[in-house]
């Protein structure tokens, strides 16, 4: 079981998967106020840097489970270099379904809410896991501006404009599912470049490592269109954030 081999050749460097920084990470931990002991579940929580870096700052204990398992290999050598191995667990599995035995402080999904088929059925699934009180982390993408076509939106590789809202209506639609918004950390375009343009060098020294693989031709097209269709498409259109919600 693993996940499409493009995002272990593209995002194999990267710590972080999402246009989040490890700034944004540590400001989002501060802004949560989490307790040292807290309890948390991340359901796709790839390379681990979150779990790992908020035991090392906040002293968390918590359990990540991603389908990568590369990633899943990388956040287990991340918690051992933090020396935070004996606080959090990476498990290379399917978070489809994933429920945990005991309740945590904190439940998680930052960007893989395709997981239980969108925001209102990862919300609902991350709530199982939840102790009362206790907070759930949503990553979800949303229109910094609205694409004025769908081919603007397949720019951005959406499959159409439907796929996100704007900022507002993401924030009602956790309202709507009966959930109060009690915080959020919003990534910016230097985050965005953080993700993205770091895939460009990844992807030029595969290549260069990796010149007869049979995925050569495709990451080949791939950095020589990338760059273009970031800067026009997903640099201008798509925001980024992740919401801490409480059910009401
Ligand atoms: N939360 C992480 C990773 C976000 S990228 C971070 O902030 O860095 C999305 C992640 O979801 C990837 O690591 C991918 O391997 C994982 N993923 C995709 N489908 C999954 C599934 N069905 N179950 C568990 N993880 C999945």
């Amino acid at each position: 079981m693993d996940i499409p081999r493009i995002f272990t050749i593209t995002e194999s460097a990267h710590r972080i998967h999402n246009p989040f920084t490890p700034e944004k990470f540590a400001t989002l931990g501060e802004a949560l106020r989490l307790k040292s002991g807290a309890r948390i579940l991340d359901l796709g929580s790839g390379s681990g840097e979150m779990l790992c870096t908020w035991a090392r700052d906040y002293g968390v204990v918590g359990t990540g489970i991603d389908m990568s398992q590369l990633f899943t290999e990388q956040a287990k050598q991340r918690a051992r270099e933090l020396g935070v191995d004996d606080q959090v667990k990476f498990i290379h599995d399917d978070a489809a379904g994933y429920v945990a035995d005991e309740k945590v402080d904190v439940a998680a999904c930052v960007g893989a809410t395709w997981i239980a088929g969108g925001v209102a059925g990862t919300i609902e699934l991350l709530a199982r896991s939840l102790r009362a009180g206790g907070i759930i982390l949503i990553g979800e993408p949303y229109w910094r501006q609205l694409p004025p076509t769908e081919d603007v939106a397949k720019g951005c590789l959406a499959n159409a404009i439907s796929d996100f809202l704007m900022l507002p209506e993401l924030l009602a639609s956790f309202d709507h599912v009966g959930c109060d918004v009690v915080e959020m950390v919003l990534a910016d375009q230097d985050g965005w470049d953080r993700y993205e343009a770091a895939k460009w060098l990844t992807m030029r020294l595969w290549l260069e490592a990796n010149p007869d693989d049979e995925f050569a031709k495709e990451v080949r097209a791939k950095l020589t269109t990338e760059p273009g269709r970031y800067a026009a498409f997903t640099r201008e259109f798509l925001g980024w954030g992740v919401f801490a919600l409480m059910p009401r």
